[in-house]
Formats: C-alpha cells, sequence, structure tokens
C-alpha cells in the first residue's frame, strides 16, 4: 500500500481512540464545553449506561449557525488562537477535538441558538467526508448534544463497552467531579428516564456543605477540616477529612487546578506526606481541595485526556501543599481530641 492521506472520518475516529474511551469521556468532554460556554444549567440524560443515547442540553452562549460546521471539525476551537493563548489557558477545552472525535464514532446531532438569532438549528456529521448537514429546529438559547448508538461503526471499541449499570456508575463519577468544581452550576442528571441527581445551585456555605454531603457523605463533611491557604500567588482552599473519615480505597480524592479536575503524581504525594504517620499505610485519605495558580506557572497540555499537569516550578508547589495540609490537619487533630475529652 503506498503513502495516502487518510479520510476526515477516520483520522477523527484515530483521534478519538485518545479521547473518547466510553460514555463517561463523552459525557466529560460535551459538559467541559457547556461549562466554556458559560451554562449554569446542565441537563444531562442518559439512555442504556450511555450506549444508546447520552443527551446534554445547557443555557450557555451557543453556537451561532455559520459555526455549527466548524465546531464539528477537527482543530476547529474558539478557545486557543495563538500560542500565547495556550500558556495561559483558563478554558477547560482548547484542543478542539472532542466533538469531531465523538461525532466520528457516533450519530451526533448538535442544536444550538445564540442569544441574538431568532431561530435554533440543528447540525448532524455523516459520512466519510464528515460533511455536515443543517437543518432549522426548536431549541432556546444555548445547546443540545445528542450523542447516539456510540461506537457503532467501531464494534471493537463497541465490544469494550461494559455493563449498562457499570457505565451508568462511570458517568455519576463525572457528574461528582464536576458538581464539586463549579456549585454555581445546576446539574440534573437522569438515568432511562428517572432523574437521579439534582444538584441544585449553592449560593452560600451551607449549600455547598449540602452539595458535598449529597457527593461525599455527611460523615466526610462533619469530619473534614476547612482548607484556606496560599503563598507566592498559589492559592489552596477546600475540605480535608480528619484521619477518622479515610477509606479503604482512594474513592473520595477530588482535587481540582484552576477548576480542573486532576489526578496529579506530584499533588497526591504532597497529601499523602501530609497524612503519614496520622492514618494507617494502607488506608486512603478523602479530601475535596482546590488549586488555583497563575496558568502561566502549569502546563496543562501534557496529556489528552488532560489529567496530569506540570508546574514550572514544582518543588514550591509541592512543599507548599505539603506544609499547609499538614499544619491543618495537626490542628484539626488537636481539635477534634480537645472536643471528644471536654
Ligand atoms: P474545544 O472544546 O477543545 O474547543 P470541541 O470539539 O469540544 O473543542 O468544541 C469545538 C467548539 O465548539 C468549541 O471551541 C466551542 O466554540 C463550540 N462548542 C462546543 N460545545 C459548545 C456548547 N455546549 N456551547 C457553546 N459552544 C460550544
Ligand atoms: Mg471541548
Amino acid at each position: 500500500m503506498g503513502i495516502q492521506i487518510l479520510s476526515p472520518q477516520l483520522a477523527n475516529q484515530i483521534a478519538a481512540g485518545e479521547v473518547v474511551e466510553r460514555p463517561a469521556s463523552v459525557v466529560k468532554e460535551l459538559i467541559e464545553n457547556s461549562l466554556d460556554a458559560g451554562a449554569t444549567q446542565i441537563d444531562v440524560e442518559i439512555e442504556r449506561g450511555g450506549s444508546q443515547l447520552i443527551r446534554i442540553r445547557d443555557n450557555g452562549s451557543g453556537i451561532s449557525k455559520a459555526e455549527l460546521g466548524l465546531a464539528l471539525s477537527r482543530h476547529a476551537t474558539s478557545k486557543v488562537a495563538t500560542l500565547l493563548d495556550l500558556e495561559q489557558i483558563m478554558s477547560l477545552g482548547f484542543r478542539g477535538e472532542a466533538l469531531a472525535s465523538i461525532s466520528s464514532v457516533s450519530r451526533l446531532t448538535l442544536t444550538s441558538k445564540t442569544q441574538t438569532q431568532n431561530e435554533a438549528w440543528s447540525a448532524l456529521a455523516e459520512g466519510r467526508d464528515m460533511a455536515v448537514n443543517i437543518q432549522p429546529a426548536a431549541h432556546p438559547t444555548g445547546t443540545c448534544v445528542e450523542v447516539a448508538d456510540l461506537f457503532f461503526n467501531t464494534p471493537a471499541r463497541r465490544r469494550f463497552l461494559r455493563t449498562d449499570k457499570t457505565e451508568y456508575a462511570h458517568i455519576d463519577e463525572v457528574i461528582r467531579r464536576v458538581a464539586l468544581s463549579r456549585f454555581d452550576v445546576q446539574i440534573k442528571l437522569s438515568h432511562n428516564g428517572t432523574l437521579q441527581r439534582h444538584y441544585r445551585i449553592a449560593r452560600n456555605e451551607s449549600g455547598q456543605h449540602r452539595r458535598i454531603a449529597a457527593i461525599c457523605s455527611k460523615n466526610f463533611i462533619d469530619n473534614a477540616i476547612n482548607i484556606n491557604a496560599d503563598y507566592d500567588g498559589i492559592q489552596l482552599t477546600g475540605w480535608l477529612g480528619l484521619p477518622t473519615t479515610a477509606r479503604n480505597q482512594a474513592d473520595m480524592q477530588y482535587c481540582y487546578i484552576n477548576g480542573r479536575m486532576m489526578r496529579d503524581k506530584l499533588i497526591n504525594h504532597a497529601i499523602r506526606q501530609a497524612y503519614t504517620d496520622k492514618i494507617p499505610t494502607d488506608l486512603y485519605p478523602a479530601y475535596v481541595l482546590y488549586i488555583q495558580i497563575d496558568p502561566k506557572q502549569v502546563d496543562v497540555n501534557v496529556h489528552p485526556s488532560k489529567h496530569e499537569v506540570r508546574f514550572h516550578q514544582a518543588r514550591l508547589v509541592h512543599d507548599f501543599i505539603f506544609q499547609s495540609l499538614e499544619r491543618s490537619l495537626q490542628q484539626g487533630i488537636e481539635q477534634q481530641t480537645l472536643d471528644s475529652i471536654t
């Protein structure tokens, strides 16, 4: 076989291999798009664990009729225009790959209306050349993305899907992560026509506590220390579980860097180190932590699924986190001991 240029669909399907692992990854990408569009309400409807249908509706800025086709093309993004933008990225998305990838492995319909348009329009990409077909539709300002029959044309991937229950559990976890990162956004999740989660906008601390209790348990929030520290432009806030909330699985560890959920080795190490000698080595601490740092100080462009970051001043970030958490933890433990004897 001589050298050939891949068809757009095949190129997108190959890219999809990296970002679209399962229904939950689709949900993650689409919700990130809704958040980037400034949505304050996001409704997620799932059928059959997401293998039959994923529908995400938001009240964000919408996409104009003229740009619907572009939104579905590869490397098309409204979020990054220059290298400088990439170095100070504030949005969740920036690769311009998600919609193109997802639409190459599903039947995707993108419906949207901007504030200034009088009517909504719907787009779907089909066939090898990913030609986009645009039709009038009914929709309020905002966007609705429907992803039906995920992996219908990539049987090998389709076979990798687990049971509806398992796939739905992954989606539920994605929703928890988002819900913990944006108290100012209402999120609803339904499965097979039944409302499963309804996270209301949390306008104050008690609202936040209610949401955290719903996601992490009441026991966690009742036994967590409120963290609030900053150093040299890095801000660390959130809730750190006292040793009594430690778990036998690492299933309650939420860490956000500039609003993005991360599983970063360096950060994990700093947190773990703060708990040294405070919890048994076979238990895992529970926490919800937020790190705010100048985007120029961190490179988020490391991994396609964006779980890893690179800090320019890694040592400094590590030590700041370790020291602040250790100090707060020590104080929290002393306070808890005091409370128990008085
Ligand atoms: P990226 O998020 O990396 O820019 P995507 O493929 O996810 O790439 O989306 C492509 C573009 O489509 C975005 O840059 C944005 O302009 C537009 N878009 C996608 N989803 C939405 C949405 N829910 N609301 C408004 N615009 C959207
Ligand atoms: Mg995106």
